[in-house]
């Protein structure tokens, strides 16, 4: 059987990172920035006014008290996008908006809560110093400097600095584009009706839910059934788009049910194996579209012709399927983008009940965490079947291979799920 940890590193060796594409901002959230974002502008463009109020010489307004009001003549009014230029003259005023372009000879802005709001002479009732309310040309970002990193992942403020930076486009690999295909005679499409003997599929759908929480653009695959031809036909057809597969069911050790394994061994790109872990024991993992299939790989999607496209065969027992998409698809997802492939560090917490773990084996219980008193209670119901005691689950203990059991009290490792 082989290690967690080498079955990681083998998958993380295998992938190679998506080609950087010039992508509208709009369509750039989630994506990871290729290279530096560098401002060409400052950031403010512009001396401009931070509040609507009275553009004035501080000097001018200096003795103004609720007593004793300074009164200026207002001479203009300049709104957010008037590009016509303005000047305050010594004791005059301009009345200005918040955003406005700051008229020449203003040093500071008075906000209009300070004064009686005039229109023709305003009437000023606090002294400001230079520089209120004003906010200076290059105060943010200088034209130059570094505003993200290579390998920033673009979230929502991201974008937003890169739209007021003036960048239309940004140069960045886009978020993989994941199918995920389930298979099995036993599956139906939840929501029809159900006879005994059947199951709703929910792999599928939980996979494809995982892949978008973890930042892909994920879609399902139509279910196949245990027929081998069909279920090489639709992995190489869903391999020509995509960026990453992934397939639930027929890998465990049924001989010729085990339908995905059937379909992909003939072509030596995709290895069968065990790995030292429960729940999640049987994993594949490979490469499809170059050696096996002409046209296929990334080449169709204008990403560089031969790549080929990564596919894990995942158990199809849910909750093997889910572990081993935290373990494995994840990293690998990240990799694919350039970001670290290391998964979430674990937390420690002491053992609220004794549990139970294979010799040999690294086994990740479902289990709800509290961080207030740092203890964590293991759920009852861990064959890899119950996916109800998943849904319940917050978290995953790990318990290390050479451990078979544990009693309550003791500390462990936990992985809190996201
Ligand atoms: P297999 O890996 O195909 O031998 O399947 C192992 C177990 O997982 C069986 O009990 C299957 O019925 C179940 N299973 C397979 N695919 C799915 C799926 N898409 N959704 C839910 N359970 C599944
Ligand atoms: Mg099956």
């Amino acid at each position: 059987m082989q290690s967690v940890e080498s079955y990681l590193n083998e998958i993380i060796a295998a992938i190679t990172l998506l080609p950087p594409e010039d992508l509208p901002l709009d369509q750039a959230d989630g994506a990871v920035l290729a290279v530096d974002a560098v401002t060409s502008w400052p950031l403010p463009g512009f001396d401009n006014s931070a509040m609507d109020g009275y553009a004035v010489r501080a000097a001018d307004v200096a003795g103004a008290t609720e007593e004793h009001p300074v009164t200026l003549p207002v001479d203009a009014e300049v709104a957010a996008g008037d590009t016509a230029s303005y000047a305050v003259k010594p004791g005059r005023s301009v009345k200005i908006m918040t955003g406005a372009l700051l008229p020449d000879g203003a040093d500071a802005v008075i906000p209009v809560e300070w004064t009686d709001d005039g229109r023709e002479t305003v009437s000023i009732t606090r002294a400001a110093a230079a520089g209120n309310a004003i906010r200076r040309a290059g105060g943010d970002a200088k034209p130059g400097d570094l505003l993200l990193p290579a390998g920033t992942r673009l979230g929502a403020a991201q974008i937003g600095v890169l739209a007021a930076a003036g960048h239309g486009t940004v140069r960045a690999r886009r978020r993989p584009r994941v199918t995920v295909i389930s298979t099995g005679n036993e599956l139906a499409e939840p929501g029809s009706p159900l006879v005994p003997g059947r199951i709703w599929d929910s792999n599928s759908y939980m996979l494809a839910a995982a892949a978008r929480q973890a930042g892909c653009e994920a879609t399902r695959h139509a279910m196949l059934p245990d027929d081998p031809k069909a279920v090489l036909a639709a992995i190489e057809q869903a391999a020509a788009t995509a960026d990453l597969l992934m397939t639930s069911g027929g890998v465990s050790m049924g001989g010729e049910h085990d339908v995905v394994k059937a379909a992909l061994t003939k072509l030596g790109t995709v290895t069968f194996r065990k790995v030292a872990m429960q729940p999640g024991m049987p994993q594949g993992f490979g490469l499809i579209g170059t050696a096996s299939t002409s046209g296929a790989g990334r080449a169709a999607d204008g990403g560089p012709p031969g790549i080929a496209t990564p596919i894990f065969t995942l158990p199809g027992n849910p909750v093997s399927a889910f572990v081993s998409f935290r373990l494995f698809v994840e990293p690998a997802v990240r990799a694919l983008q350039g970001l670290r492939a290391e998964p979430a560090l674990p937390r420690t917490a002491r053992l609220v009940a004794a549990i139970t773990s294979p010799d040999g084996k690294r086994s990740f219980l479902r289990a709800n965490f509290d961080r207030v008193t740092g203890s964590v209670t293991p759920l009852t119901g861990q064959n890899s079947h119950q996916i109800a005691s998943l849904a319940r689950a917050d978290s995953l203990i790990i318990i290390p291979e050479s451990v078979t059991s544990l009693p309550a009290g003791q500390t462990v490792d936990v992985l809190e799920l996201p």
